[in-house]
């Protein structure tokens, strides 16, 4: 298997752990206003790529439509980029990285893993969570149809995100079991892991969250 060298330092960073649509980008938050890390979302970055219209953001646009994973080499070129900076040199918290065992590997490259969130959803309510999903366009704040509607003064600002259907939902929780969730075993073998129940309302999981964090 190939490796891949990236930065080196003396950060210790989080991972928010999960299947698509269980809550990390909501609860990543509250994480940032407590530990004070700046949020380092893989898909974020891939999207603003997309929307730049960049080498890289056109190479991933098929598997991020197609619900495929994007190949390691541009996701950790991506994250290679964004730790050289600043805000991340105290460690990070990555959201939605690592999702394969060659992006774990070469992330314990590169920084200390100090704490992996682990939130856990049944996959029969992914479906119903991120079909139903609609996000703000002027402020990027996430809200659900049923779960947290909007206020109806915002509603002609929301948008969907494209990945966001029901087939594609389904070929994203494939590409998650097959080749994301086993990280939850290389994690634990570190003695990292803390799993979370995912499966209540949003306060209750960052409450469960925040204990963690003391
Ligand atoms: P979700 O967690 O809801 O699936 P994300 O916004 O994290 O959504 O990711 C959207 C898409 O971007 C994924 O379906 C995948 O194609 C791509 N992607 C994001 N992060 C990674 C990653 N670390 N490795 C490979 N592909 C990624």
């Amino acid at each position: 298997m190939k490796s891949y060298t990236l930065v080196r330092g003396d950060m210790s960073s989080i991972v928010l752990f999960g299947p698509p649509g269980a809550g990390k980008g909501t609860q990543a938050t509250a994480i940032m206003e407590k530990t004070g890390l700046p949020q380092v979302s893989t898909g974020d970055m891939l999207r603003s790529a997309l929307s730049k219209g960049t080498k890289l953001g056109l190479e991933a646009k098929g598997y991020m439509e197609a619900g495929d994973l994007v190949p390691d080499r541009l996701i950790l070129s991506l994250i290679e980029e964004r730790l050289k900076e600043e805000d991340a040199k105290n460690g990070v918290l990555f959201d939605g990285f690592p999702r394969t065992i060659l992006q774990a590997e070469s992330l314990a490259k590169i920084t200390k893993v100090s704490m992996v969130i682990s939130i856990e959803v049944p996959d029969d309510n992914i479906v119903e969570r991120i079909v139903g999903r609609r996000m703000d366009s002027e402020t990027g704040e996430i809200y659900h149809i049923k779960f947290k509607p909007a206020p109806s003064d915002i509603s002609d600002r929301l948008i969907q995100r494209k990945d966001d259907t029901e087939e594609t939902v389904r070929s994203r929780l494939n590409a998650y079991h097959s080749q994301t969730a086993p990280l939850a075993d290389y994690y634990s073998n570190l003695g990292v892991l803390e799993k979370v129940n995912g499966d209540r309302n949003i306060i209750d999981v960052t409450n469960s969250i925040l204990e963690l964090l003391v």
